[in-house]
């Protein structure tokens, strides 16, 4: 029997690199595509050699053009931190919807199942905690992460309508913050950014008093529900994350802790819409994957530490090694 073919948009950034990892490993046929503004060459430059994994460079938000049959396709391009919302507001918004239509397009065309990457941002600054998937969510759309949580939100829609109009088999994962290896250092998510700053004697800086709170989850443990949910039977969103909730400056105190930095914690003002709280009611994924999260943060952060402290020094001070600039036209 032929091998499953899968396309994993976003193939070359932080998730999407782990994702060509797994289904390589599964053995899968993989085809990354990424246009590289946010994702990098480095991640998936082990898999070049391997005979059944493939890389496309082209944007998604333009026009997606895969030969040959297709079983899956997980689409997971897009910016992902408030820092290039903010940069790259219209490609951001673009892929999140073209990029998206494009691609429900070809599942349509190739009779492929997808699973688009949707985000707790949906729920935007949550007025229930836990959230759970039947929460519309508290979104500002012409708030600094608009662009994303729209984007996103328009995403879920466009799925569900591909789902019921076509007929097409259609999954849709909510992922709340997950962190590990390859994380890039300087988009100014928050642990890269307290572990940067920890590794180059800099104060760590906390936003606002601290008191917000967010559910870090590990990667593989992420992976492993996509892996899960993409297999299942479900087409309703499912929030796959770590429950385990704590505030942004216990977060800090940690990395502390861990890096073993003599530098201080200093504030910050908080960013606008910044969500107060985030935690994933993660019982339906519990229920109908049979999945829940193994890696607890102390494990989870060494990991990461550790890959982190293992980057060229030129990574480790370059502000923002991408430059948006020759991407944006
Ligand atoms: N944050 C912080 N210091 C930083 C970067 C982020 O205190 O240097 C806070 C940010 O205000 C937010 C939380 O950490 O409350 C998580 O931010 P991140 O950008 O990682 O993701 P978000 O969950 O907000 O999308």
């Amino acid at each position: 029997m032929s091998k499953k073919r899968i396309l994993i948009t976003g193939g070359a950034g932080f998730l999407g690199s782990h994702l060509c990892d797994r289904y390589v490993k599964e053995g899968y046929h993989v085809i990354a595509m990424d246009n590289l503004i946010t994702g990098d060459l480095k991640n998936i430059e082990h898999l070049f050699k391997h005979p059944d994994f493939e890389f496309s460079h082209s944007d998604v938000s333009k026009f997606v053009y895969v030969p040959g049959k297709l079983d899956y396709i997980l689409h997971f391009a897009s910016p992902a931190s408030p820092i290039d919302y903010l940069k790259i507001p219209i490609q951001t918004l673009k892929v999140g919807s073209l990029g998206t239509h494009n691609l429900l397009g070809l599942a349509l065309a190739k009779k492929a199942r997808i699973l688009v990457a949707s985000t707790s941002e949906v729920y935007g600054d949550p007025l229930v905690h836990p959230q759970v998937e039947e929460y519309y969510g508290n979104v500002d759309p012409v708030g600094p992460r608009g662009v994303y949580d729209e984007a996103k939100r328009f995403q879920e829609a466009m799925t569900m309508a591909y789902h019921t109009f076509h007929g097409l088999e259609t999954r849709i994962i909510r992922i709340f913050n997950t962190y590990g290896p390859r994380m890039r250092l300087n988009d100014g998510r928050v642990l890269p950014a307290f572990i940067g700053q920890a590794l180059r004697g800099e104060d760590l800086t906390v936003f606002g008093d601290g008191s917000q709170t967010r559910s870090f989850c590990y990667v593989d443990d992420l992976v492993e529900g996509i892996y899960r949910l993409l297999l299942s039977d479900y087409h309703l969103p499912v929030n796959i994350g770590n429950p385990d909730e704590i505030t942004i400056l216990q977060f800090a105190e940690e990395i502390v802790k861990l890096t073993g930095t003599t530098q201080k914690i200093i504030r910050k003002s908080l960013p606008v819409n910044d969500p107060k709280q985030r935690r994933p009611d993660i019982t339906k994924a519990k229920s109908l994957l049979k999945w829940e999260p193994k890696v607890n943060r102390a494990e989870g952060l060494k990991i990461t530490y550790d890959y982190f402290k293992s980057l060229p020094k030129e990574v480790l001070f370059d502000r923002d090694h991408k430059n948006f600039e020759q991407y944006i036209r």
